[in-house]
């Protein structure tokens, strides 16, 4: 299963929701979730997204694949969110009408202002940090999703694992478990070149201490490529398993229940 897939829709992935399907029938692949970027009403985030006015296509080029994949595999429509309060009920939305939603923090975005620097950019300064971690919790605690994606993005941007960073990975952390949220292990950041730190190199994420300390709790443990690429959907799948059995995490399957004709609600269990 994959759960977190990009395609062209979001205009930094390539693919077609078909070749992405097709692919995934070849790998054996029981549950396929497509998860584009959620565009917002007022297009904020658009440069790394498709259009508002796209959704209609996308969820029926996914409701297509669906239909001609019944029986073989399932294929999920969802979106990957970038969440502010302002757009929960936005969201809410959303979610009646697809199967399920993850969630992410790319930007810094603030609720009252329009842009917001991208987590990919510069380094983060500890002020920085806090606000990603805010953030980051908010979307744990709205309810909406079902996981959150690489909670240890922070690291791509934020090199030590100081007093800060402790801080905001236990909160991160002690957030999803009180949500009944998982996290994910995710494989893009094992495809992005590795970052020189003062204790040699690691991957931009996942984050070897945040998993450390992700596993002295019960936590919800989810992977995924998060392909933008078909060609990429199981890449890493191994070196994540691998990721989550040296760091003793186990990862929690999910609960599929048909609530419509090729409508499903999907749980973790
Ligand atoms: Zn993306
Ligand atoms: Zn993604």
């Amino acid at each position: 299963m994959n759960l977190h897939t990009h395609s062209f829709y979001c205009g930094h992935g390539c693919g077609t929701i078909s070749e992405y399907v097709q692919e995934a029938a070849k790998n054996s692949i029981a549950l396929l979730g497509m998860s584009e970027h959620c565009p917002v009403p007022d297009d904020r985030w658009q440069k790394t997204r498709m259009d508002y006015d796209q959704i209609a296509s996308y969820e029926a080029d996914c409701q297509k694949a669906k239909e001609q994949f019944a029986g073989q595999l399932v294929v999920a429509t969802g979106y990957e969110c970038d969440y502010l309060a302002r757009y929960h009920q936005y969201y809410k939305e959303v979610k009646d009408r697809v199967d399920y939603l993850i969630f992410a923090i790319h930007d810094l975005a603030s609720e009252d202002t329009q842009g917001g620097a991208s987590v990919f950019y510069g380094s983060l300064t500890k002020e920085d940090l806090h606000t990603y971690t805010d953030l980051y919790c908010k979307g744990l605690s709205s309810g909406l999703f079902l996981f959150g994606a690489h909670p240890d993005l922070f690291a791509y941007s934020y090199y030590t694992w100081d007093a800060e960073a402790k801080a905001c990975s236990k909160a991160i952390i002690e957030c999803a478990i009180s949500n009944n949220v998982a996290l994910e292990i995710n494989a893009n950041g094992m495809r992005k070149p590795a970052i020189r730190t003062e204790e040699g190199h690691r991957f931009p994420y996942p984050l070897s201490a945040f998993w450390e300390m992700a596993a002295e709790y019960p936590i919800k443990v989810v992977t995924n490529s998060d392909a933008h690429n078909p060609a990429l959907l199981r890449d890493r799948f191994e070196d994540c398993s691998h990721f989550a059995e040296d760091h003793n995490l186990q990862f929690c399957s999910y609960d599929l229940e048909i609530t419509g004709q090729n409508k499903y609600s999907i749980s973790l269990s």
